[in-house]
């Protein structure tokens, strides 16, 4: 299970990795010597942010690795932590696919609060369908264990969460630092009776989604003098033989080989030889009709720089990529009040807005809630990513995306 941790900085995110990793002694033996060497050399009791740092600092020597992962098993299962180094690489990564989370842990300072980045974050988590969402109130040690600040701050994220529909699993009090309610029960808050923070990641079901067969070409080779097209599968499957529709034009293609299978299923990657040309950008797909359109109502997250009404941009939906213009910015969402201003002719940095978009040529889409992949894309200037989007076409007013 992929979980990223979130939070308003100094909240305790590396500290509460450190104590997760730690505490279920997924660290191999002499790590956890030399870090306590380590940590008495410079004078204080074992740090757990430093864990983090070290196996950071072990990864960032091991070159091949791309993504940045921290692991820690319980007796149910494994978990890998996705790196949300800051918060714009955290947008970027989950706006790119680069990390795919099925649960989140927003981490609130007990005597701080409730601050801005922790009410970004949260947006974030929802704006991007995190399915589970687990709070942890960090520091009650600083607050003298007591329920009462622990229910405060509870009442104002919950309310904050309530506010973007979205409601947390847990609500767990936690010293990071000193390992209360992390992975072992902790005696000093007599008054909580909910689980531990791995308890409840325990608890969580993985919500796998199944849909139709959709498969974005990302490449062609030649092998033996024959076309096959390479790609990974998004959703459903496919089996040799079969007649599929390639979008966006929507016409009948049929598969006549999967390269080493008869049958493939998603995720996978694969290769195949078909009876007509395949270009890279085409999508293949079965079942349901897929959203091909040339006008994109959107929700826009500006990464770098500004975007600009009537501006010109690139589109880039999986292997899609199309010249498209902003047609109009109907809205700003203020993420911290989630006021909004209507009718507006930029986006800044970090803002986030309603966009329209026209595409130059019809591309292939899907509801962000039916399939990730294709219903986000990233909009690039001079070949850099400088905003995410989600495609919001077709959902209604109740919908709880469309509301944000
Ligand atoms: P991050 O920026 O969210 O990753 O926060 P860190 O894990 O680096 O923690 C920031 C500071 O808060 C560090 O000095 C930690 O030692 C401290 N800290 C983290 N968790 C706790 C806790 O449970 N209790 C106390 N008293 N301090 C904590």
């Amino acid at each position: 299970m992929n979980v990223i941790i979130v939070g308003h900085i100094d909240h305790g995110k590396s500290t509460l990795i450190g104590r997760l990793v730690y505490d279920t002694g997924s660290l191999p033996e002499e790590r956890i010597r030399e870090i306590e060497r380590i940590s008495q050399e410079l004078g204080h009791k074992l740090e757990f942010a430093f864990i983090l740092d070290a196996l950071e600092e072990e990864r960032k020597g091991m070159m091949t690795i791309e993504t940045t992962q921290t692991f820690f098993k319980t007796e149910k299962r494994e978990y890998a932590i996705i790196d949300a180094p800051g918060h714009k690489e955290f947008i970027k990564n989950m706006v790119t696919g680069a990390s795919q989370a099925d649960a989140a842990i927003l981490v609130v300072d007990a005597k701080e609060g409730v601050k801005e980045q922790t009410k970004r974050h949260a947006y974030f988590l929802k704006l991007l369908g995190i399915p589970k969402v687990i709070v942890v109130i960090n520091k009650m040690d600083l607050v003298g264990y007591e329920e009462k600040p622990f229910e405060n701050v509870k009442e104002d994220i919950v309310s904050y969460l309530k506010g973007i529909d979205l409601s947390p699993e847990f609500v767990i009090p936690v010293s990071a630092y000193n390992g209360d309610n992390v992975v072992k029960n902790s005696e000093r808050m007599p008054w909580y009776e909910g689980p531990t923070v791995t308890q409840a990641l325990d608890s969580l079901e993985r919500v796998t989604s199944f849909f139709d067969f959709r498969f974005p070409v990302q490449d062609e080779y030649e092998i033996n003098g024959e076309k096959v097209y390479v790609g990974n599968i998004l959703s459903g499957s496919v089996k040799e033989g079969e007649i599929v529709k390639c979008y966006p034009e929507g016409y009948e293609v049929t598969v006549n080989k999967i390269l080493n299978a008869t049958y493939a299923k998603a995720p996978a990657a694969i290769g195949i030889a078909t009876d007509k040309p395949l270009k890279r950008g085409y999508i293949l797909g079965k079942g349901s009709e897929p959203l091909v359109t040339k006008n994109i109502s959107s929700l826009v997250f500006c990464l770098s720089g500004n975007l600009k009404k009537g501006e010109s941009y690139t589109l880039r939906c999986v292997t899609q990529e199309v010249k498209c213009k902003i047609k109009e910015i109907t809205e700003r969402i203020d993420v911290e009040t989630l006021e909004k201003t209507t009718q507006i002719d930029e986006l800044k940095e970090v803002e986030i807005g309603k966009v329209e978009l026209e595409l130059e040529k019809p591309a292939v889409f899907e509801k962000f809630n039916t399939l990730k992949e294709l219903g986000r894309f990233v909009l690039l200037e001079r070949g850099k990513i400088i905003a995410g989007g989600i495609v919001t076409n077709g959902v209604k007013e109740h919908d709880s995306h469309f509301r944000l």
